[in-house]
This record gives structure tokens, C-alpha cells and sequence, in this order.
């Protein structure tokens, strides 16, 4: 606070010395007001350890005119910076108040009360302010992405997608990626509220929107699986490994459940098989390996994993599946360490994230498609590369 008076007292003095400068000038040599007096009733309110007095009293000097307005703009977003949100916010209404200010001045200083607004989490005021700026045709695009966030936080997810259809540049596919992850609110808030077909044609347009969206694609597997569509379900749960290979961990148990279903296991390996061969997951290794047990051949399952384990030397999930295959050939009571070391693979497993966000690194057990920690969509994934190496 200290510093920022002793910055502000050259300031309001030049200023108030200015204008009553100007003024004088103005009106013919009449003097109106006494811009020094007041610099001085500041001085004494600093003297007598007022300083908040004096900041006010200074912020009262500083007359709004076309060379100043810099002066109020950079003073209000120091105050908003330095937490003290009121003061920013009587500055930028003192600027929007004098009727003179126009045009792109103007609408900066909205911009800048709007910003205040959003800090001070007066939403209804900024969704307001932001709307006014959208009509007088300037900062259109900090206009509308400041709605979109506000809406977001609302979860007004049409208002949201709206507002994000407006100011995002055709062919973005970052801003389409979070704007299908809205229609993916609006179809998980249909589906909870019973409305199937609803939860449906939002799903598709969120597919529309992003074709990427392994949101999209898991809602609609899961929707067609609830209807007992399983071809359709298949189709879906399958697009998840073309867009996103990470998602192999959420899609794969899917499609074992259809396939076990459906009793199309030789499908199933077939499909693992040719996928195997294009890449090396751990994900895709450990359910190949288990189709292979399903299909009878455990011996052979057993042998594969002990293959990827020389390629995946460090991954204990490999190994917790190669250990119960290992385990399931002793006699039971013959050596205990297999049991052993699978208790502690387990325990230090569970303790694990299960997902973690490539942007921040929040982990969690839970897959949030809205990451807690940096506010992100989509960039929280399946984390399956623990291994020894990271627990060092
Ligand atoms: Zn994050």
C-alpha cells in the first residue's frame, strides 16, 4: 500500500495541477476548484497514517479527460492485480460515467469493469457488462469467451456453446474439442433425467463437433448398450482406439463385455491381434494375453507376457497379470512369494492414480473429463506406465 501511495503522489499532484491548469485556461483565467488543496488534504491524511483515506482522496484528484484516461485504466488494473477489487471497480465506473467517453475507450474501460466484475465472482453484473460490450462491435472476441467462461462456471452449457460458436475461428479444433465436451454435459444431464433420446442427439452432435471426442464415442457405446444395440455399441467403443490410444484402458473392458456377450472371442483376438502388431501398449498386451486364457491357452498367455515383460521391463501391470498366471501353476501352499509380491503389486497399485492430467498432473481415481486442478478439458487420461521406475 505504502509503495503505491508514494507512486500515486507525483501522479494525482501533476494531474490535479494539470487540469486546474486547463481548466483556468478554459474559463478565461477563472480558477474552478483547487486541485493543490486537495493534494494537500491527501499529504495530511498520509502524515496522520490514513493511507486509505489518502488513496481515495487521490483517486478523487485524478480528472477523467482524454489524456488521462491511460492514467485511470492502468491505475484500476494495478488495484484489481493487488486484490483490492472495489477500488478498481469505483475507478472503471468513474470512467464509464463521464458521457464524453466513447467508441474504443469505452468500451476498454467496460472490458476492464467486466474483468473486475469476474474477479470480484459478480457474475450476473459481467454477464451483463459483457453483453453491452458485444453490441457496441468492439473486443468482440474477449467479450464472447468471457461469456463462454461464465456460462461455463454457470453450467449453462447452450449459453456456453453459443457463445464459444460465436468468437471461435473456423477449423480450431482445440476450441472444438471443449465445445463437444458441453454437448457432452447436455447429453450426461438428459441421460440422467431419463431422456434417452435427447442424451442421444447430443452425444451425436458433440461427435459432430469434435470428431475426435472419445467422450462422445464412450456415451454413445454406453447408450446403445443400455438400448442392447451391441453391433452399435462395438462400432463406437472400437472408434475410441482410432481416436485416442491412451483411452485403451476404458474402451478395452468395454468390448470384452460385448464379446463375452456376443461369445465372438475368436473376433475379439483377432481384432487385439492386428492391433498388437501396430502397437506396443501395455493395455492392449494384458488383454490379449487374457483372451489368449479365455481361449484355453493359458501356457501361452503366460509365455507372451513373459516376451513383453523383456520389452516392458519396469511395468507392474505386466507383471501382476505374468504373477497370477504364475501363481495359478503352483500348488497351492508350495512357495508363497508369488502371493507375496502380487499383495504388494496390489496394495501399491490401488494406491495409485488411476488418471492423471497431462496438463498439471493432478491425479485421481476418478476420471474427470474437467480436470480439478488447472480447469483444462480433456487432458485428464488413463495413467498405466506406473512401474518401478516412477515409485523410486
Ligand atoms: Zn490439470
Amino acid at each position: 500500500m505504502d509503495i503505491l501511495l508514494w507512486l500515486l503522489l507525483p501522479v494525482a499532484a501533476a494531474t490535479g495541477w494539470w487540469s486546474g491548469h486547463r481548466q483556468t485556461r478554459r474559463q478565461g483565467g477563472e480558477k474552478k476548484g483547487h486541485p493543490e488543496g486537495g493534494y494537500i488534504k491527501g499529504l495530511n491524511f498520509l502524515l496522520n497514517e490514513q493511507p486509505d483515506k489518502a488513496l481515495d482522496l487521490f483517486i478523487d484528484l485524478l480528472e477523467v479527460d482524454d489524456e488521462t484516461i491511460d492514467t485511470h485504466l492502468l491505475l484500476g488494473g494495478l488495484f484489481r492485480k493487488r486484490g483490492e477489487v472495489e477500488r478498481a471497480i469505483r475507478i472503471h465506473q468513474n470512467l464509464i460515467a463521464r458521457p464524453y467517453l466513447r467508441g474504443q475507450d469505452r468500451a476498454t474501460a467496460m472490458l476492464e469493469l467486466g474483468k473486475d466484475y469476474m474477479h470480484a465472482g459478480l457474475l450476473d453484473r459481467a454477464e451483463g457488462l459483457y453483453k453491452e460490450i458485444l453490441e457496441t462491435g468492439y473486443y468482440k472476441i474477449e467479450a464472447g469467451r468471457q461469456l463462454q467462461r461464465i456460462y461455463e462456471q454457470e453450467k449453462d452449457w447452450k449459453a456456453a456453446i453459443e457463445y464459444s460458436s460465436l468468437v471461435d475461428a473456423k477449423g480450431d479444433s482445440g476450441r472444438a474439442a471443449v465445445r463437444a465436451h458441453y454437448w457432452c454435459e447436455l447429453a450426461e444431464k438428459a441421460l440422467a433425467q431419463g431422456r434417452d433420446r435427447a442424451a442421444y442427439a447430443h452425444a451425436k452432435q458433440a461427435l459432430a463437433t469434435d470428431p475426435n471426442s472419445v467422450r462422445a464415442s464412450l456415451l454413445l457405446g454406453d447408450l446403445a448398450v443400455h438400448n442392447g444395440n451391441l453391433k452399435e455399441a462395438e462400432k463406437n467403443y472400437l472408434r475410441i482406439l482410432r481416436q485416442d490410444e491412451k483411452f485403451l484402458p476404458e474402451a478395452l473392458p468395454k468390448l470384452d463385455g460385448i464379446y463375452r456377450q456376443t461369445g465372438q472371442w475368436r473376433t475379439y483376438k483377432k481384432i487385439l491381434g492386428k492391433m498388437r502388431d501396430e502397437n506396443n501398449k501395455i493395455e492392449l498386451l494384458i488383454h490379449y494375453a487374457r483372451s489368449m486364457v479365455e481361449s484355453g491357452a493359458a501356457e501361452e498367455a503366460r509365455e507372451f507376457l513373459l516376451r513383453a515383460l523383456e520389452d516392458h521391463k519396469d511395468s507392474l501391470y505386466l507383471l501382476r497379470d505374468y504373477l497370477r498366471l504364475e501363481q495359478s501353476k503352483i500348488a497351492p501352499g508350495a512357495n508363497k512369494t508369488p502371493d507375496i509380491v502380487l499383495q504388494m503389486i496390489d496394495s501399491y497399485l490401488t494406491r495409485s492414480p488411476t488418471f492423471c492430467c497431462e496438463n498439471c498432473g493432478f491425479g485421481s481415481k476418478n476420471l474427470y473429463w474437467q480436470c480439478p486442478g488447472c480447469h483444462q478439458w480433456g487432458m485428464v487420461k488413463p495413467a498405466r506406465d506406473h512401474s518401478f521406475k516412477r515409485s523410486k
